[in-house]
């Protein structure tokens, strides 16, 4: 695997050898020495997911270390949902179809390997709770779907990626979870109230979270856009969309991430 000249790679730990195989072996079959056993080592590589959440490579390599420190199951965990991602596109293996081949193979050993008590532990469930979680942590597969109240956590590709939450407790923890986890989308269950809108002279209508403490700038709308109430459909996406991308942007500031 090359890894790109572009901006993206260069806050990568400089010990960090992205070229390794997803079995931690070199070209040579020989185990590469930059693999360490050292907990430094792991969280330099686990930084490095944070940091490109859109990239495999620091995954894979994250994915090496956990081999080398014993923790096989979410080595071969994270593994599998990177191969998973490429296949999902496949209009012939949409959820709910399922065969004997490889893909259909490879996801129901994921289904095998997260379970809560695997989401809870990779989920770092018991930090999230000393940060000042109250209500309960869900895993939300096909399987478990989002039960309101509680924090749901949705993986992809290894890693805990799609939030759902009350608004007050994803303020509450939001620091402590972009610190752990490449959480690339937010829904709030309960937005809507908390939802301010500022009527401009010239048409635009902008739109604000209007949280305790910190009001949270969502999206404009110009004259014309659609509206609230004469395609409720449309502007709920867009909405749901811009509060996503709101809380991922103040998310990672909190916990000291590029955005
Ligand atoms: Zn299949």
């Amino acid at each position: 695997m090359s890894v790109p000249k572009a901006d993206s790679s260069e806050q990568l730990p400089p010990t960090v050898d992205l070229s390794l195989d997803a079995q931690g072996v070199d070209a040579s079959g020989q185990l590469a020495d930059t693999v360490k056993t050292n907990p430094e080592e792991g969280m330099a590589l686990r930084h490095a997911v944070l940091d490109i959440p859109p990239k495999d490579e620091p995954r894979l390599a994250y994915a090496n270390w956990l081999m080398f420190t014993g923790q096989g199951e979410q080595a071969e965990f994270i593994r599998l949902q990177c191969r998973l991602a490429e296949c999902n596109t496949s209009p012939d293996h949409r959820i709910g179809q399922e065969c004997n081949c490889e893909t259909c193979q490879m996801r129901k050993r994921v289904a095998v390997l997260l379970i809560p008590r695997t989401a809870a532990d990779w989920g770092e469930v018991k930090a999230l709770e000393s940060a000042g979680l109250t209500v309960p942590a869900q895993l939300v597969t096909g399987q478990l779907p989002y039960v309101p109240g509680g924090l749901g956590l949705q993986w992809v590709r290894g890693f805990p990626a799609r939030v759902t939450a009350p608004t007050a407790v994803f303020l509450k923890i939001a620091e402590a979870l972009f610190r752990r986890h490449p959480i690339t989308h937010v829904t709030l269950i309960d937005a809507e109230q908390y939802l301010w809108t500022e009527n401009r002279s010239t048409g635009e209508k902008h739109y604000w979270l209007n949280v305790p403490g910190k009001k949270i700038w969502v999206g404009t709308k110009g004259p014309g856009g659609t509206e609230r109430d004469s395609n409720p459909k449309e502007f709920s996406r867009w909405i749901q969309e811009g509060i996503s991308r709101a809380c991922v942007v103040r998310g990672r500031k909190l916990a000291g991430l590029r955005v």
